[in-house]
């Protein structure tokens, strides 16, 4: 027989395994749903993880390859359910509460959830939308809250739940490293939304990819509070790397707003913290109008949506956390660019610092990417060709639940995305595809545009859409939100853009709202925001 090794295939269990046996006693932290700060460790969570998986086989006869659903919060439950789930061959399938009832409805239908989960917030959700749901045959109350307007079917308490059963350690099944261990389906913001699964296999692969050094630098003397959900593509695979490393993890349960993470930043030495750009302008702002500074913040994770040069420049220079800026979607599981800096880069300038930063980053090994023209002629890595980016990877999606294809026939998978490569590698989105404004046959980048408008120190959001333009085909609108009680016109904006945006880029007009529509996943709804401005005629 040919020398080779032990052919065993990688489990998702295993990484919670491995933490209850190397790093026992590391904490998970969570502010619960009930309001109070929950405290466990890697050994613990193990051992109501072997609970979790002994109540879904035992009292609600989960098999392997059954959909177990949830609606939950960033808390020590959610964890364990993961991995409970995942560890008996069963797929975990986090559903975003903040999506419309039939939507949820729909996905639930669609997955063929045969278990629903739920924190007590989502409650009169759950009420509303159950008779709709053809699939699922148990529904589990996470946490307490408020009481449901329609009556609810017959509801299991869980912590009753595991109580009725051994804690003991479990005989794991040796599941398939490529059957579907994971399921997320994206926001859908055109037409209906899509499943993507994940793989023991692609999970595994991509916590290893995510811990290293030049990706997010994950480690057991790290302390991290993953904000993005884990509704939202898994908390970007972080309840995965982070036991895989033996990082201390804080999760922040249902209280996302900038004070309540702050508080729980500096009561738990939090080093790092990954979230979306929306969250963090939350955090920001109470900062800055508490005259607040982090004391154990390192490094903040970004991505979702771009990190502009305002939002870089306030975490690096005001606060002195480093900004590690990633791209990823729902399809790439999601981490597949992260910018992190050379030793070349040492010797940058503070302001060319942040500038670079403001690109979302190089190939994580494991991922390809490149960029083609219409024709689908691959475009060269100079930095200044802009063409769709394609991606490939053991962790990128190959086709969605129910078998519509994903990636194309030659393997790779076009992700909507417009973007340059750099010589070097590094990749900058230049906007989504169907983001970008035609103007006079030219392309606006409204993500360049967003930026610059929000480096004005005024302003606190902005978005701009494509008008439908009789001569020009379409013009930029400007959409902008205020600083609180300060003092903006259109003029000091279009002032503040002159000199960093090309002259036929200068939107005709601002718009000036309270708040811009947000989707389920913190963005800025475009769509909505066409809908608002659709009689709207641009000079
Ligand atoms: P969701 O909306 O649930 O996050 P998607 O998979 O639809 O899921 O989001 C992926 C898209 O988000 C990407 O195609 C890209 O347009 C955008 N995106 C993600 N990260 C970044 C980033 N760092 N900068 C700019 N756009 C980003």
């Amino acid at each position: 027989m040919d020398g080779k090794p032990m052919p065993m295939p990688l489990r998702v269990i295993d990484l919670l395994r491995h933490a209850a046996r190397n790093h026992p006693g590391a904490e998970i932290v969570s502010r619960r749903v009930e309001g109070d700060i929950h405290r466990s460790t890697y050994a613990e969570a193990y051992a109501r993880a072997c609970r979790v998986a002994r109540a879904l086989r035992d009292e609600l006869g989960v098999s392997p390859g059954d959909k177990v659903a949830t609606l939950a919060w960033n808390t020590h439950r959610h964890l364990e359910l993961y991995y409970g789930t995942a560890g008996l061959g069963a797929v975990i399938h986090t559903i975003n509460p903040r999506l419309a009832g039939d939507q949820l409805a729909w996905i639930c239908n669609h997955a063929g959830d045969r278990v629903l989960c739920f924190d007590g917030t989502f409650a009169p959700l759950v009420a509303a939308v159950a008779p709709q749901l053809r699939t699922v045959q148990a529904f589990v109350q996470l946490s307490p809250g408020p009481a449901a307007a329609a009556p609810l079917p017959e509801v299991l308490d869980y912590e009753a739940l595991l109580a009725r059963v051994p804690g003991a350690d479990m005989d794991w099944p040796a599941v398939d490293e490529n059957a579907t261990c994971g399921l997320c389906y994206t926001s859908g913001t055109t037409g209906d939304p899509k499943g993507v699964g994940y793989t023991p296999r692609s999970t595994v692969l991509h916590a290893y990819a995510s811990a290293l050094p030049d990706s997010l630098d994950l480690s057991a003397r790290d302390t991290v509070m993953p904000v993005v959900p884990m509704f939202h593509v898994n908390a970007w695979g972080l309840p995965f790397t982070l036991p895989m490393v033996g990082a201390k993890m804080v999760l922040p349960g249902p209280a996302l707003d900038g004070r309540s993470i702050y508080e729980l930043c500096e009561s738990e030495g939090v080093t790092m913290a990954a979230g979306v750009p929306t969250i963090w302008l939350g955090l920001l702002q109470h900062l800055r109008a508490n005259g607040l500074k982090f004391t154990s913040l390192r490094k903040t994770v970004i991505g979702g949506a771009a990190a502009g040069e305002a939002m870089v420049r306030a975490f690096e220079q005001e606060h002195g956390v480093a900004v590690i800026h990633g791209w990823g979607m729902t399809e790439t599981s999601p981490v597949a660019a992260i910018n992190q800096p050379t030793r070349r880069h040492e010797a940058l300038t503070p302001d060319e610092r942040i500038r670079l930063k403001t690109r979302q980053g190089r190939e994580v090994f494991g991922v390809e990417m490149r960029i083609e023209d219409e024709s689908g002629r691959e475009l060269p890595r100079d930095g200044r060709a802009a063409g769709r980016l394609l991606v490939r990877g053991p962790w990128v999606a190959q086709a969605y639940q129910g078998g519509l294809q994903a990636a194309r026939a030659d393997g790779w998978f076009d992700t909507g995305d417009i973007a340059s490569i750099d010589p070097e590698g590094y990749m900058l989105i230049v906007d989504r595809a169907k983001d970008m404004v035609k103007s006079g046959g030219e392309w606006i980048s409204s993500i360049d545009l967003e930026n610059a408008a929000m480096s004005h120190p005024a302003v606190l959001e902005a978005a701009v859409i494509g008008l439908p333009h009789p001569k020009w085909d379409e013009r930029p609108l400007l959409v902008c939100v205020r600083r609180d009680g300060a003092q903006l016109r259109a003029e000091d904006v279009l002032e503040h853009l002159r000199p960093r945006v090309a002259r036929w880029w200068l939107p005709e007009t601002v718009e000036f709202v309270d708040a811009l529509p947000h989707g389920p996943t913190g963005k800025v709804l475009k769509t909505v925001l066409r809908q608002q401005y659709a009689g709207h005629a641009s000079k």
